[in-house]
């Protein structure tokens, strides 16, 4: 055996230990900090990256070690975050100074794949000086900053294993590159204007009219004259048009065939959005935050923006520019855009310029492309603070795939697949639950395309081909047959279930508890659709103890689009026939078909879904009576209500059974009586929180778990949360995933860590 040196000086034993660092390590500048402190402070060892997370081993006397170790989190740079430190001590070995070993391979891997990086400000500051060599350079990033999970094909984060392998680096990038002491030490994606990617202008036929910063500067031109533009940027293609020009936005609403959905704005900065919207503090943080999300914000006033950018709605969704690209057309232009998905309908936002070309064919007019292909396909996320909480509604850039750690390890890894509206895939690896970036609804070819390939990409980063596979309950979602088709452990979850446990496991909550799972539809254990669902959840599962009384919905999923067809159902469990009577806003025809369909239970599936009950009060009282997207009439609803409304309708609890029908007979004697449809709205929140704490009260679990995707509405959820907490209850919401079905993914894979 042999015997390491052991020497001594004034600052203590030579020792060696080996830290592990788990977390955002990697594509961070990490690996060059750390050899930077460790030249600092004279000490031995190495620094290198596995798929497992970051090893040093580093060696020297006592006091600089424990200096070292302190530094290593002080001192560390914006983007790194430990998840977890292991310390290991080694025998010395005495060698000669530090290095960054190269990557090493191995099997399981935990190790992150950040998100894309908004732009740093000193690349901003490079970006806009003339002398330097990346001028007006739209890729320009460094260690800090820039795409990582857009162009990450496989772990380890190295440029071999990103899409900017094609592209060999210049001399002077490559010094760059390789001196430590360089700010771009290791920067995986440098470029620069002599080897990077570069920009280019085409024509709706395809055709390349201009390069670099000359299509830059025509793309913008087209923006001021009113032309839509499709731009290549970071996760995906946006449109873009000037917010300012009502006849450009209309345009743009006629050729996406998006009568009514709000689009997202880029405004040029900060003072700008101030200028149109209210902006609280926790909301300029979210602004300016290197996720950079579309934040929804209130409205001040008529906005600068047209009125057909969010029509009817209080609301904007607004973002800043986040890649120098987006800076640079920003900053040419000084006045917000429409920055909306890059797709047509309801298909998967376009991530590759041939196809969008053929894709968007018909909507834009003019492409601004680059040859940087995106491997991970990434639109913007959407936050909304609600109780001075940041709240995820649509999670994707800037977040995904950053995992959610859980208190369960699991001993294999388990996909989940999703729902079928606004779809993600989960991944779980140990105690950690990696969930692509949104998706959307899975009624394309396409969607289904983009939904096979967000699994295989987690499985290939990961390297963790499922043992099982977790769906839906639903047995005709494409989502279903996909994981059907995929392998032998296939389980099926219930979707209510699912949404109650992907609550949990993001606020860590153990059971028992009561989950409150209102939505607009899910398929329930007994075969019909649930969606007001109030679920008893325990250690193996859960039970159903009330829920909304059942009602048909005539004309089935047809019923979403048609907020009059719910309010005809609840009716007619009400009055019978005599429901016929009341004005619905429906054509004679129509009226017709739906009595029909009532009277003789055709194509009339009961539900117990909440979502619809909000549907049915938007109808009866005129606030909406067409969804032209999902959610549209309650969204109407919660927008119209008197927010201080304090009185209340009755309701009756009786045989697991919440009883709507007093509540609804109160509404419609209030409507006939000239009450206004803020007022009806107002109560009927209200009425909606005392359901719900009476519900809690009868289940008498402490812990109340609010999801499903009617808590997207700020005021039901704060109705809700203030009564329950003033009532003695716990009350649990979403912050990292999405109260709607977007966060599904995540209670399904949660589902497994119960069974076992
Ligand atoms: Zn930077
Ligand atoms: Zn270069
Ligand atoms: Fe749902």
């Amino acid at each position: 055996m042999s015997t390491a040196p052991v020497t001594q000086n004034r600052d203590g034993d030579v020792k060696r230990e080996r830290l592990t660092v788990e977390g955002t390590v990697q594509g961070v500048g990490f690996r060059p900090f750390v050899y930077r402190l460790a030249h600092e402070l004279g000490l031995t060892g190495y620094v290198q990256n596995t798929p497992a997370g970051v090893i040093i081993e580093i060696e020297g006397a006592d006091t600089p070690l424990a200096a070292f170790k302190k530094l290593l989190e002080k001192r560390r740079p914006p983007q790194v975050r430990f998840l977890k430190l292991d310390n290991t001590p080694l025998t010395p070995e005495g060698g000669q100074g530090f290095v960054i070993r190269p990557s090493s391979e191995a099997e399981d891997t935990t190790a992150l794949v950040l998100p894309d990086l908004v732009v740093c400000r000193d690349c901003l500051r490079e970006m806009n000086d003339p002398s330097d060599r990346r001028y007006r350079y739209p890729f320009i990033n460094c260690t800090n900053c820039g795409p990582r999970f857009s162009i990450t094909t496989a772990l380890p984060y190295d440029r071999p294993n990103t899409t900017m392998a094609r592209f060999e680096m210049c001399d002077a990038c490559r010094r760059e590159y390789n001196n430590p002491q360089d700010r771009r030490y290791h920067a995986q994606a440098i470029a620069c204007q002599e080897c990077g990617p570069q920009l280019a202008l085409r024509n709706a036929h395809g055709k390349t009219t201009a390069w670099r910063d000359k299509a830059l500067l025509q793309a913008a031109q087209a923006v001021r004259d009113g032309k839509i533009l499709a731009l290549k940027g970071l996760g995906g293609f946006h449109l873009i048009c000037d917010a300012r020009n009502a006849e450009a936005v209309a345009a743009l609403r006629i050729r996406k065939l998006r009568p009514a959905k709000p689009f997202a704005v880029m405004y040029p900065s900060l003072n700008a959005v101030q200028a149109d919207c209210l902006v609280l503090p926790e909301e300029e943080q979210l602004l300016a935050s290197a996720e950079s999300p579309i934040v929804l914000l209130r409205k001040k006033g008529p906005p600068i923006v047209a009125e057909g950018v969010a029509p009817d709605n209080p609301h904007l969704g607004v973002m800043l520019p986040y890649t120098p690209l987006h800076h640079l057309l920003m900053s040419g232009l000084g006045f917000p855009v429409v920055a909306t998905s890059g797709n047509r309908a309801d298909e998967p936002i376009c991530i590759d310029e041939d196809d969008a070309i053929k894709t968007l064919n018909g909507i834009a007019d003019v492409f601004l492309v680059h040859d940087r292909p995106i491997s991970g396909r990434c639109d913007d996320s959407i936050v909304r603070v609600m109780r001075g909480r940041t709240t995820v509604l649509r999670r994707a850039r800037g977040y995904a795939p950053l995992p959610v750690v859980v208190e369960h390890s699991f001993a294999a890894p388990v996909l989940a697949v999703g729902g079928h509206l606004k779809n993600t895939v989960a991944l779980a690896v140990r105690d950690r639950v990696f969930i692509s970036p949104h998706i959307g609804d899975l009624d394309t070819l396409e969607a289904c395309a983009a939904h096979r390939a967000a699994a295989d990409l987690l499985s290939r980063m990961y390297r963790a081909p499922a043992d099982h596979i977790i769906h839906d309950l639903h047995p005709d979602y494409r989502s279903t047959h996909m994981a059907r088709r995929c392998g032998r452990n296939v389980i099926a979850v219930q979707h209510h279930y699912a949404h109650a446990l992907s609550c949990m496991a993001e606020n860590g909550v153990t059971p028992p508890c009561l989950a409150v799972t209102w939505d607009g539809a899910g398929w329930g254990t007994d075969n019909t659709v649930w969606g007001g669902e109030f679920l008893k959840i325990d250690a193996s599962g859960f039970e159903r103890l009330l829920h909304f009384l059942p009602f048909p919905l005539p004309g089935g999923d047809a019923a979403a689009l048609d907020p009059s067809r719910a309010a005809l159902g609840m009716l007619y469990v009400l009055d019978g026939e005599d429901a016929f009577g009341r004005d619905m806003g429906l054509s004679r025809n129509d009226a017709g078909l739906m009595k029909t369909a009532l009277k003789r239970g055709i194509n009339c599936p009961r539900t117990s879904s909440a979502g619809r009950i909000f549907d049915a009060v938007a109808a009866l009282t005129s606030i909406c009576r067409e969804n032209g997207f999902e959610g549209q009439a309650a969204m109407a609803l919660e927008f119209a209500a008197d927010a201080h409304a304090t009185t209340t309708y009755d309701f009756k609890i009786e045989k697991g059974i919440i009883d709507w029908r007093p509540m609804l007979r109160a509404i419609l004697s209030d409507i006939d009586a000239g009450a206004t449809p803020g007022a009806v709205s107002g109560k009927f929140h209200a009425t909606l929180a005392e359901m719900i704490v009476a519900a809690a009260r009868f289940v008498g679990e402490r812990t109340v778990l609010l999801t499903g995707g009617c808590f997207q509405n700020a005021l039901l959820l704060d109705h809700a949360a203030d009564a329950l907490e003033e009532s003695g209850f716990t009350v649990q919401m979403h912050s990292q995933v999405p109260p709607n079905d977007g966060g599904l993914a995540l209670g399904q894979v949660m589902a497994m860590a119960s069974a076992s």
